[in-house]
């Protein structure tokens, strides 16, 4: 972003409160600025902008673009979080066409037409999916036990309000990327680009985020090792291994076309 003279900007997803652990976004935001990334513009938290999904969450009601759903918990909490790879079913419409009284309705979902989604990702290149073949109706808020806006509609909200042109993250996200693209287009909204880059995983395939030794990285910070750990990471993706350099040659097309990285044993 910033050698195509972009603003960076950051944006915690903190929605779903059964994942957050207290400190870790302020962690991870002081550990990037120590390692010489710091944000152009404010950090938005999702967790604040909750009257915002509410305006839009009214438009699409009034619109019939979403239908109420009384399917189990288990199946509901499951489907409002960032999807975890491999964990996801397609729901089949089972409240689709069921008149549900308000005291039953645990989430609303988002009636998904029937169409392909294509696009490009600027690093796995030309994508499709039909997302109600695959996914189904997804859901946009739950209701139960307390009333949350699901991942897939808050970042749409939130590109939009931000005003985001080009999307960079995890390969692990996308799988969600049709959707995002089609509740947008729903909603009339400019559809920003996709970049998708490798997750690093450990060697035993798991996610380096919190669930996996992600509470180490403030250690990091003082441990004088944050300039190697930044080329190592630079060089995973195919650039030079300095912000500097890597500022003036970066070139999104040595970045590995891989949605996972596995760590290399220790020495
Ligand atoms: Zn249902």
């Amino acid at each position: 972003v910033k050698s195509a003279g972009g603003e960076w900007l950051i944006r915690i997803e903190d929605l779903d409160s059964s994942r957050v652990l207290s400190g870790c976004a302020g962690d991870h935001l002081a550990l990037l600025e120590k390692a010489g990334l710091k944000p152009d513009g404010e950090v938005v938290h999702q967790s604040r902008r909750i009257p915002a999904y509410d305006r839009l969450f009214k438009r699409l009601h009034e619109s019939a673009l979403v239908y109420p759903c009384r399917c189990s918990r288990k199946e509901i909490a499951s489907a409002a979080s960032a999807p975890i790879l491999g964990t996801e079913t397609r729901y089949p419409g089972t409240c689709r066409d069921l008149e549900i009284p308000a005291s039953e309705i645990r989430a609303w979902r988002f009636r998904v037409p029937e169409e392909t989604v294509e696009f490009r990702d600027e690093v796995f290149g030309d994508l499709s999916e039909d997302v109600l073949a695959q996914v189904g109706d997804f859901v946009i808020r739950r209701e139960t036990p307390e009333r949350t806006y699901a991942y897939q509609f808050a970042v749409v909200a939130d590109d939009t309000a931000q005003g985001i042109t080009q999307v960079v993250r995890g390969a692990d996200l996308l799988d969600s990327t049709a959707r995002q693209i089609l509740l947008a287009r729903t909603l009339g909204f400019p559809i920003p680009r996709h970049a998708h880059i490798p997750v690093l995983v450990s060697q035993s395939g798991e996610k380096l985020s919190k669930r996996a030794g992600g509470r180490e990285l403030p250690k990091l910070a003082s441990s004088g090792r944050l300039p190697s750990i930044v080329a190592a990471l630079l060089t995973t993706l195919g650039q030079k291994p300095t912000l500097e350099e890597a500022l003036r040659t970066f070139d999104p097309s040595r970045i590995p076309k891989q949605r996972e990285i596995r760590l290399a044993p220790p020495p």
